[in-house]
């Protein structure tokens, strides 16, 4: 099933992210775990996608299993700039072939290895590339792409990001998921402004719930997200209870998604991290509310 077809539905939605496991030993581990977060039937689950290589080989094998065994529709996400062109086209052949119908176009991160290259020598430079070659492969996708409310950190401004971001839409992604946001003002404010800038697809926003003190630096170092006082309130005064801040966590995370549904957003994509526990008590927080029509 395709994404937009479920964005297009009127009812509250959930989805969740999930992520491959570095090594083959890994394999079983992880494909239970997101076996368990699929048991809960959500929406839709993504499964990021490693871009340096490492991981990449096993996000189609837990997307596919995912699919097969839970008929949950899948997000395969794919990253092109340290890969070549035909690895890319490769991949997108064998996205296909697999009947996975969503792919989650993605540049991925600069390492310091690959920015002391010659940046003319790569083949590709940024995701509008990479969602140009999923059209042109021929296939029918479902292309979704991210976007960023604070900002993406290499951007001089946000004028230039939500230029960029409409090159994406142009060029064929049907759908945006964020960066996490913790703060929903930011989320909101974001929305006016790309709809003013002309790009109309549905915006997900992405939450974050965070369920450790020590996540709450490693979120921010990866993501560059705000964190309101009312977030940073709660882990200096539970975070050292790891009971008490993961119960706290979890009932931010199921506020700001009851705001966003009340505020007209169907669907949230909730990075679970590979935690079904985290999955299943949002879900189980949201029972009366999620995939009715209000
Ligand atoms: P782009 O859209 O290419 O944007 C990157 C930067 O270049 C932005 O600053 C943009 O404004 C600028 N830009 C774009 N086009 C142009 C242009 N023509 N000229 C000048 N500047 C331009 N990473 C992974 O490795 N694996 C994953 O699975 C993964 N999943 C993600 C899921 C989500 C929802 C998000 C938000 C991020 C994810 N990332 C993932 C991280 C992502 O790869 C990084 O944030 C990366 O730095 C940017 O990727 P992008 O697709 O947004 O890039």
């Amino acid at each position: 099933m395709k994404i937009i077809d479920i964005l297009n539905r009127k009812n509250m939605s959930l989805s969740f992210e999930v992520f491959p496991p570095k090594k083959e030993a890994g394999f079983e581990g992880v494909k239970e775990t997101t076996e368990k977060i699929a048991a809960n039937k959500p929406a839709y689950m993504s499964v990021t996608y490693g871009a340096g290589g490492g991981t990449s080989r096993f996000t189609l094998d837990i997307a596919k299993n995912i699919e097969e065994r839970y008929g949950v529709p899948t997000l395969a996400h794919l990253t092109c700039v340290s890969s070549s062109r035909d690895t890319v086209h490769h991949k997108i052949e064998e996205i296909h072939e697999l009947g996975i119908e969503n792919i989650m176009a993605l540049r991925g991160d600069l390492t310091p290895e690959l920015e002391a290259t010659d940046r003319s020598t790569w083949d590709y430079r940024y995701a509008v590339e990479l969602i140009r070659d999923i059209k042109e492969s021929g296939y029918d996708f479902c292309i979704g792409a991210a976007c960023y409310p604070e900002v993406h950190p290499e951007s001089a401004n946000q004028r230039d990001d939500i230029k960029h971001l409409k090159e994406k839409v142009d060029a064929g992604a049907e759908f945006l998921v964020t960066q996490m946001v913790f703060d929903n003002n930011l989320f909101f404010n974001f929305l006016y402004k790309i709809r003013e800038a002309g790009i109309n697809v549905p915006v997900i926003p992405g939450i974050m719930p965070i369920t450790n003190a020590n996540q709450v630096e490693r979120a921010i170092k990866l993501s560059g997200s705000f964190m309101p006082q009312r977030f940073k309130a709660i882990v200096d005064y539970f975070g050292a209870d790891p009971d008490a801040m993961k119960q706290a966590g979890i009932a931010y995370a199921t506020d700001q998604i009851i705001d966003l549904y009340a505020n007209g957003i169907t669907n949230v994509h909730v990075y679970s991290m590979n935690k079904p526990d985290v999955a299943q008590k949002i879900m189980d927080n949201l029972s009366d509310i999620l995939w009715k029509d209000f």
